[in-house]
C-alpha cells in the first residue's frame, strides 16, 4: 500500500542524507511537532462531542479571549516537545514569557516558536483552523534560552510549517528545500507526501483582505485594492476575485495551492499597533514557507524575513503570495509614502493624508 507513498518520516530522513553532518535532532523535533498536530487534529475533529468548543474565562498576553482549544492545543504542543532533549526553550502565542524546559529533561540545540491554534475564532463555526510553528537555533545549546535568544530574524529559521485542520488534516513544511504538503492518513496516523514542491504562480487572480478596515488603509493599499476591484475596466485590465477566511493558515494554504495574494497591511485603526499578525510565530514561518514556494512576503516596505524582532509578541503588517503582486504593492508603498492617492473609484480623496 505504501509502495508509491512517502511518509513525513521518510521524507525527512531522505532530506537529511544530503547533510551527513546532521545528527537527526531536527528530524526528531519535527516528528514531535507533527505528533502535537495530530493530537490537536483529533481534538478539533471531535468538536462539540468532546466539549472543547467555546471560550475560557481567561485572556492571553495579547488581550485576546482564549478559547478552550487555544489552551488545550498549547498544552499539547508543550507536552509533545518538552521531553525530547532537542530544545532550549519554547515561545507560544498563549504564553507571556518563554516556556522553560523542565529540569528533569535534557536541553538541546533548537528553539521552538508556535501559534498552537490559529484562527480560533473560527472553531465554533466549524471553519478550518490550524497550528503554525518555527524552529530556530539556540544561542546557548544545552542551556535555558533567554527571551532575547528568540529575537532572531526570520531568515535564520531552520524549519517552518503549519498544520491545517480542514476537511483533511495537512502538514505543510519547509526545511529550506522547497515547501511540501503532507496529508494525514487518519487510519495509519501518518502524514503522507501529497503536495511535493508547492509553487505559487507569479501572477494572481485572487486577493484576500479584510475590507471592513478599508477606511483605515494607507494610500498604497487603497490604490491596490481599488485597481483590483476595477477589474477589466481598470488599469489592471483583468478581473479579480476576493477571498477572506479570517484564518491565516487557511489563507496561506489556499494561496499555496492555487495562488493569490494576502494583505493584512499596516493601517491607522490603532496607530500604536504596527500590524495585526505576530512576527515570530505567524509572519516569519509563513514568509519562509511562501518564499520557498516561489512567492514573496513583505510588510509593504521591507522583506518580512529581514526584520530584526524587538519583542516576542511583536506585530507586523503582512503581505504575501504571488511575486508580481507583492512587488506591485511594495512599489505602491514606495510611490505613495509621501503623497496622497487620488482614489478614482470611491471619491475618497482627502481621507488619506500622508502623515510623514
Ligand atoms: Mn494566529
Ligand atoms: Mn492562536
Amino acid at each position: 500500500m505504501l509502495a508509491d507513498r512517502t511518509t513525513l518520516n521518510q521524507f525527512l530522513i531522505e532530506q537529511r542524507r544530503d547533510h551527513p553532518e546532521a545528527t537527526g535532532d531536527l528530524n526528531a523535533l519535527i516528528n514531535n511537532v507533527a505528533l502535537a498536530c495530530k493530537a490537536i487534529a483529533k481534538r478539533v475533529a471531535y468538536g462539540g462531542i468532546d466539549n472543547v468548543l467555546g471560550p475560557t474565562t481567561t485572556t492571553n498576553i495579547q488581550g485576546e479571549k482564549q478559547q478552550k482549544l487555544d489552551v488545550l492545543a498549547n498544552g499539547l504542543f508543550l507536552r509533545a516537545n518538552e521531553w525530547g532533549g532537542h530544545l532550549a526553550g519554547m515561545v507560544s502565542e498563549e504564553m507571556d514569557v518563554p516556556f522553560v524546559i523542565p529540569t528533569r529533561f535534557p536541553k538541546g540545540r533548537y528553539l521552538l516558536v508556535f501559534d498552537p491554534l490559529d484562527g480560533s475564532s473560527n472553531i465554533d463555526v466549524n471553519v478550518s483552523v490550524g497550528s503554525i510553528f518555527s524552529i530556530l537555533r539556540a544561542t546557548t545549546p544545552g542551556g535555558d534560552a533567554a527571551a532575547a535568544d528568540f529575537l532572531q530574524s526570520g531568515s535564520k529559521q531552520v524549519c517552518a510549517g503549519y498544520a491545517i485542520y480542514g476537511p483533511s488534516t495537512m502538514l505543510v513544511i519547509t526545511v529550506g528545500t522547497g515547501t511540501h504538503g503532507f496529508t494525514l492518513d487518519p487510519q495509519l496516523g501518518e502524514f503522507i507526501l501529497t503536495h511535493p514542491a508547492l509553487s505559487i504562480p507569479a501572477a494572481a487572480g485572487e486577493f484576500a483582505i479584510n475590507a471592513s478596515n478599508s477606511r483605515f488603509w494607507e494610500p498604497a493599499v487603497k490604490r491596490y485594492v481599488d485597481e483590483c476591484l476595477a477589474g477589466r475596466s481598470g488599469p489592471r485590465d483583468k478581473d479579480f476575485n476576493m477571498r477572506w477566511i479570517a484564518s491565516l493558515v487557511a489563507e496561506t494554504h489556499r494561496i499555496l495551492v492555487r495562488g493569490g495574494v494576502f494583505l493584512y497591511p499596516r493601517d491607522n485603526k490603532e496607530p500604536a499597533k504596527a500590524g495585526r499578525l505576530r512576527l515570530l510565530y505567524e509572519a516569519n514561518p509563513m514568509a519562509l514557507i511562501v518564499e520557498q514556494a516561489g512567492g514573496l512576503a513583505s510588510t509593504g516596505r521591507e522583506r518580512i524575513l529581514e526584520i530584526s524582532p524587538n519583542g516576542l509578541h511583536q506585530r507586523v503588517p503582512l503581505i504575501f503570495g504571488a511575486r508580481d503582486e507583492v512587488e506591485r504593492i511594495e512599489a505602491y508603498h514606495c510611490e505613495h509614502n509621501l503623497a496622497d492617492y487620488d482614489a478614482p473609484l470611491f471619491g475618497t480623496r482627502g481621507l488619506f493624508r500622508a502623515t510623514a
